[in-house]
């Protein structure tokens, strides 16, 4: 967050002129850039009241200061904000600390204009959403995705131009950077910025690469293997080093990020790493106990169902969850059993029921 200019100076939205100038004066005094005390930070709270000087005392910039902020007087500044070169008071320096001490550049020794450097650009990350099943979650697996990404162009290794192509910038002599002096009472002042004919690079493309179209590099479908751990979970993010899209000027490429989801499972619910089914038993099951069949992610297994068990009760499977991602071990299956009550009953069974009910009434077998 920048700083309000009035803030800075220590005076109020409808200063005079005057007061700004009496200000500015101030605290010049009690920041200008002493040789001997802290130099660099003193030098930066000078450049800043030096700055907010600049915008306030002019009255243009400043009513458009005040109805705007910041960013109505940043295009008055070079691109990386005011510099020294920007300011137009001297006089009011020199009054105050006479020529001598600011003579000779000292502004560019203490504060030397920012040199912007055209870095290498690391290529952009990439997500892609990717649905497993849930026996896949449990065991791990590995698919096989498609990412449309940016490839570099090898034909031209990333650079755009035919081979022989890259001729060196006309504009900057190669340097990317152009740099703009202006003499001023107390030096000469440099202002360093990148080439805009180049974009920084250096080197212009003569001949373009017939392979990339000069851009160095170009979309392509490409199939990635990944693997995936037991124990994910929706959620869960996998990152796959470089195969994100490509960098530029020999920046790395970026990382792939693989986002699972797990879809339901039309027999399991999972909690955690626990998975839960139901299983519908008989009455006579039910009451006089039996050998179930129950499913598990890694098949069928038989649990045994002691006699009275009442619909809704829990057995536990130890073990026969889902791997735990990172720490050994796996979570638990829960069978939960649920009664069934018959439907389309015989004569002859409705007749046993009907006897069962009669039992029922003189030794009352329901209740415990
Ligand atoms: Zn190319
Ligand atoms: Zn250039």
């Amino acid at each position: 967050m920048k700083r309000d200019y009035y803030e800075i100076l220590g005076i109020d939205k409808n200063a005079s002129q005057e007061e700004i100038k009496k200000a500015y004066r101030r605290l010049a005094k009690k920041y200008h850039p002493d040789i001997n005390l802290d130099k660099k930070e003193k030098g930066e709270k000078f450049k800043e009241i030096s700055e907010a000087y600049e915008i306030l005392a002019d009255p243009d910039k400043r009513s458009n200061y005040d109805r705007f902020g910041h960013a109505a007087v940043q295009d008055a500044f070079g691109r990386g904000g005011f510099s020294w070169g920007d300011f137009t008071h001297f006089g009011d320096i020199e009054d105050l600390f006479g020529r001598d001490f600011f003579g000779g550049g000292i502004f560019d020794i203490f504060f030397g204009p920012k040199k912007e450097r055209y870095r290498p650009n690391r290529g952009a990350d990439l997500r892609y959403d990717l649905d497993i099943a849930l026996e896949d979650a449990a065991f791990g697996t590995t698919k096989e995705v498609e990412i449309s990404r940016m490839v570099t162009c090898d034909s031209c290794d990333g650079s755009g131009a035919r081979p022989g192509g890259l001729k060196s910038c006309s504009d900057c002599n190669g340097t990317g950077q152009i740099s703009q002096s202006k003499r001023t009472a107390f030096g000469m002042f440099t202002s360093i910025t990148t080439c805009g004919r180049c974009r920084g690079e250096g080197k212009t493309i003569e001949a373009i690469c017939s392979d990339c179209n000069g851009d160095g590099k170009f979309r392509r479908i490409r199939k990635i293997s990944v693997k995936i751990p037991p124990g994910v979970d929706t959620g869960s993010r996998l990152r796959i080093v470089g195969e994100g899209e490509a960098g530029t000027r020999g920046g790395s490429a970026g990382d792939l990020y693989i986002i699972v989801d797990v879809k339901p499972h039309e027999i399991f619910k999972r909690e955690g790493n626990d998975v839960i089914c139901e299983i519908p038993i008989s009455f006579t099951q039910a009451a006089l106990g039996a050998e179930v069949e129950v499913p598990t992610l890694k098949g069928k297994t038989k649990i045994k169902i002691p006699p009275s068990t009442q619909t809704g009760t829990l057995f536990s499977l130890k073990g026969m969850g889902i791997p735990h991602l990172n720490r050994r071990g796996n979570g638990d299956q829960h069978v939960k059993v649920v009664v069934k009550t018959p439907t389309n009953l015989s004569k002859e069974q409705k007749e046993l029921l009907l006897k069962l009910e009669e039992d029922e009434k003189s030794t009352g077998f329901w209740k415990r």
